[in-house]
């Protein structure tokens, strides 16, 4: 069972257990379109190398169509960070693929070395409505351990005030949300840049749910942050946020190209680890094991949340596209 390729066995877990969960609109607030020769090779991702060579609009509806089929799709679409890929071709490649997608919008990836001006005059000029920052920029080694402020200062958080932009933060440091160094600067931005809206990617990076469980109460009252569901696996951090902060504040996301890795990301002692074929033993005696794909696992997992926490089917479409359109000031799609 290889990334990427869809097969008959995939195709019958979503008839099985996601068609009649999916809604019929999709807006996806957490893709990444990217161009493989913006790589350097020697430090390609493995799932950029298995894949496409150009993963913009066209390569993304087919393959997102192979996944979830029969859906209308538009959505947020970013770079695929890397620490040395062309950050400039990158922004200027999402520019031109979203000049023939009116329905879609985009986030210009940014490192913390940019000159704020820049960026401003970037968005305005390609018309992107936010920002990505990703700690792979940041200078402190491992860059896993950095602060907020170290790959997203707090002069490039105050133009997205100015210009009323959105920025996905993927956190980083062991503990995500739980860490308390991460929950001030969290609280301190969103306080003092009321117009910047923060959207705390992999349900603030809950792929140990109790991380997001014990921390999300520190984003209680906050009314500019919120939480896209990419690549997470397990329900308890989607959960605790909808407990705490609403429906209103979970944004669906496919991670794009991650939906089309195989695998699951699983909660161990206090961190996690991501489940593949290389890394995992699958031979087991009670049944064949075959690892689905990481987008179908994602969407398993909305929809345990969302039977836990007795979501009405209209509440379930907030999460699919309202929320995100709405967030975007987009009219309704459907
Ligand atoms: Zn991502």
């Amino acid at each position: 069972m290889k990334d990427w390729i869809v097969t008959d066995q995939d195709r019958e877990l979503f008839d099985r257990e996601l068609d009649s969960f999916v809604p019929p609109t999709v807006f996806d607030a957490h893709a990444h379109w990217y161009r493989a020769d913006h790589f350097p090779e020697d430090s390609m991702p493995g799932l950029v190398k298995s894949g496409p060579a150009v993963a913009g609009s066209k390569v993304f509806d087919g393959a997102i169509g192979q996944l979830i089929p029969n859906r209308q799709t538009e959505g947020l679409f970013f770079p695929f960070p890397n620490a040395r890929v062309d950050v400039d071709a990158e922004n200027a490649f999402l520019h031109e693929q979203l000049l023939s997608r009116p329905g879609s919008r985009g986030q210009m990836l940014i490192t913390p070395g940019q000159d704020p001006e820049f960026i401003r005059e970037t968005v305005r000029r390609c018309g992107f409505v936010g920002l990505k920052c990703y700690h792979v920029y940041s200078p402190r080694r491992p860059t896993f351990e950095s602060l907020i402020e170290e790959y997203l200062p707090e002069s490039q958080v105050r133009v997205a005030h100015e210009e009323g932009l959105s920025i996905t933060l993927h956190m980083v440091r062991a503990r995500a949300l739980a860490d308390v160094a991460n929950q001030e600067t969290i609280r301190r931005y969103c306080e003092r840049y009321p117009n910047m809206r923060l959207i705390l990617a992999h349900a603030a990076r809950g792929f140990n749910p109790h991380h997001t469980i014990l921390g999300i109460d520190s984003l209680r009252g906050l009314q500019n942050v919120w939480f896209d569901t990419s690549a997470v696996t397990d329900s308890g951090a989607v959960e605790a946020i909808v407990i705490a902060l609403g429906h209103e504040r979970v944004l669906y996301g496919s991670d794009f190209p991650v939906s089309h890795l195989r695998g699951r990301c699983v909660a161990l002692g206090d961190s996690f680890l991501w489940i593949s074929s290389d890394n995992t033993d699958l031979n087991v005696p009670y049944a064949r094991l075959d690892l689905s794909l990481v987008g179908h696992e994602s969407l398993r997992m909305l929809k345990v949340a969302a039977m836990s926490l007795r979501l009405t089917d209209s509440q379930v479409e907030d999460i699919f596209h309202r929320n995100g359109t709405r967030l975007f000031g987009l009219d309704d799609m459907a």
